[in-house]
């Protein structure tokens, strides 16, 4: 059965991406595309957008008349530009509306709020001004959420959107999209207070929660995980209210950008039975970290956002034992900007061992690739992880990964199988899990290989994930009475 899905997100790479969702946004709709489904995707044009479509960057047209939004009681005209997401046939449409979109950032600004409601309402509209009435709307995270709510409210009002059903993907439960109640003034929505909202207080991450047909989140033990209180952010109590309708799915991998036989930015290619050939990106990655050109030495690596949700502050005392440890020697390398405390952390422990390790504390997507490719080991301490993308890299790429086990990291890696895990937030479990990694490198070498092959061939693929999708929106259909064809 083809589906009607129409596709919100603030983020759609490679047009704006600040995170995860950028990259699902800029994946998952292709694969969807590949199983049959017509999904179309709206985002709003930031200043980059409008700037691109004027230099001619990207294959994007204005469609004529504009369009008009109903808003506050009035309407607001807004511009629509059109194009195909990049390397497919998914139709893309960007609101413009200088005054809200034309800026350098995505998010950040007083007004998110307003900018975000004036997009989810416009996406609507626009559907209704082409003529194409979604079976399904997908939103993510609290920026689209106000389309949800509007859709299961004031929307119920309009034949054009009864009884579309809905499903609404957290990608990051920290932001909610925190208000003031006239938002609802301005988008035409009466409705009560959540008790998740203080007095006066619209939170679009909870309106999200409760107002969607069914939630997901981008793991199975993330979807669990934020049903406690540890995990819930203040929203476990309606979300335990939900959960039956809280289902989790897997990001994949682009395995088309990602491919270590095929991927320009490694020196050497190589594949699960050509593994020896990875060497030479070893070789290759300790000549650019300007660590000595050994072989038997296990080039430990991190490639992250400097972020206390990264695990980083029981990572320092493990490289500390790592690189004086009696048993052997060993290399680090890391990658990450972020917090200058972090970097402080890093650069002090480089400076204590030079010849062993190295950190560049910058942004550098093209570095990236031969730190996956090169290194034996990647570290992923975790505090939480809704998904997380650097494990599914390093997996691929022959880096076997060490990880907390937490959120998206348990369904991805399997300990002693795909990679080595440990439990408990804390230092000393870390290090336990290193050197059984370590032991593995120096003294098994078959079961070592055994772990990077099973690793590099795991499928991870947007195929996979956009089945599991295929499967909500089908019980999400089914939910709002809909017979499938
Ligand atoms: P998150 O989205 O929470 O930052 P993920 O593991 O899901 O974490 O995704 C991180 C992505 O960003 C990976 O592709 C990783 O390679 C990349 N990345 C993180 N930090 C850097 C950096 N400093 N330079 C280049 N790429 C980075």
């Amino acid at each position: 059965m083809s589906l009607k899905i129409l596709f919100l997100s603030a983020e759609v790479a490679p047009f704006a991406k600040r995170g995860g969702l950028g990259d699902v946004a800029g994946s998952l709709p292709k694969a969807l595309h590949e199983l049959g489904h017509d999904v179309r995707l709206v985002m709003p044009a930031y200043g980059n957008i409008e700037d691109s479509i004027h230099s001619g960057q990207f294959d994007i047209q204005a469609r004529e008349g504009g369009l008009l939004v109903p808003m506050g009681g009035g309407a607001e005209l807004a511009g629509v530009f059109e194009g195909k997401l990049p390397g497919s046939h998914v139709p893309i449409y960007f609101i413009a509306e200088s005054s809200l979109f034309r800026r350098p950032e995505v998010y950040g600004y007083p007004d998110d709020a307003v900018r975000f409601s004036f997009f989810s309402r416009a996406a609507l509209e626009l559907t209704q001004s082409l003529g194409w009435r979604p079976d399904l709307v997908h939103a993510h995270d609290w920026h689209t959420a106000p389309a949800i709510t509007w859709l299961a409210t004031a929307g119920q009002g309009n034949p054009f959107f009864q009884n579309i059903p809905s499903l609404f993907t957290i990608h990051n439960l920290s932001h909610q999209g925190k208000t003031e109640w006239q938002i609802f003034d301005y988008l035409g929505i009466l409705t009560h207070s959540l008790v998740e909202e203080a007095y006066g207080e619209v939170n679009f991450m909870a309106r999200g929660i409760q107002h969607a047909t069914l939630i997901n989140t981008v793991s199975p033990t993330y979807a669990k995980e934020i049903l406690t209180e540890e995990g819930g952010a203040g929203l476990h109590g309606l979300l335990r209210h939900r959960s039956y309708d809280v289902h989790g799915i897997l990001n994949g991998l682009d395995y088309s950008i990602w491919d270590p036989a095929a991927d320009p930015r490694l020196v050497a290619a190589f594949s699960p039975d050509q593994l020896k050939e990875r060497l030479a990106n070893k070789r290759a990655l300790q000549i650019r970290a300007n660590l000595p050109q050994r072989d038997d030495i296990p080039l430990l690596a991190m490639i992250s956002r400097l972020d206390y949700q990264k695990g980083l502050d029981i990572t320092g005392h493990v490289i500390h034992l790592l690189l004086n440890d009696i048993d052997g020697e060993a290399q680090f390398v890391v990658l990450g900007s972020g917090s200058a405390a972090y970097e402080q952390m890093f650069a002090n422990l480089a400076s204590y061992h030079p010849d062993k390790m190295t950190a560049f504390m910058d942004y550098m997507p093209e570095l990236a690739p031969l730190i996956y490719g090169g290194s034996d080991m990647f570290l992923m301490p975790s505090l939480f992880e809704p998904c997380g993308l650097g494990q599914l890299i390093a997996m691929h790429y022959g880096s076997v990964p060490i990880v907390r086990a937490t959120g998206g990291l348990v369904d991805t890696v399997s300990d002693g199988i795909t990679g080595y895990t440990f439990h408990n937030y804390e230092a000393g479990a870390f290090w336990e899990a290193v050197q059984r990694a370590l032991r593995a490198f120096r003294s098994d070498k078959s079961t070592w290989q055994r772990i990077q092959t099973e690793g590099m061939m795991a499928d991870y693929s947007w195929r996979r994930s956009a089945y599991g999708y295929q499967q909500l929106y089908e019980w999400a259909l089914a939910r709002a009475g809909r017979q499938l064809d």
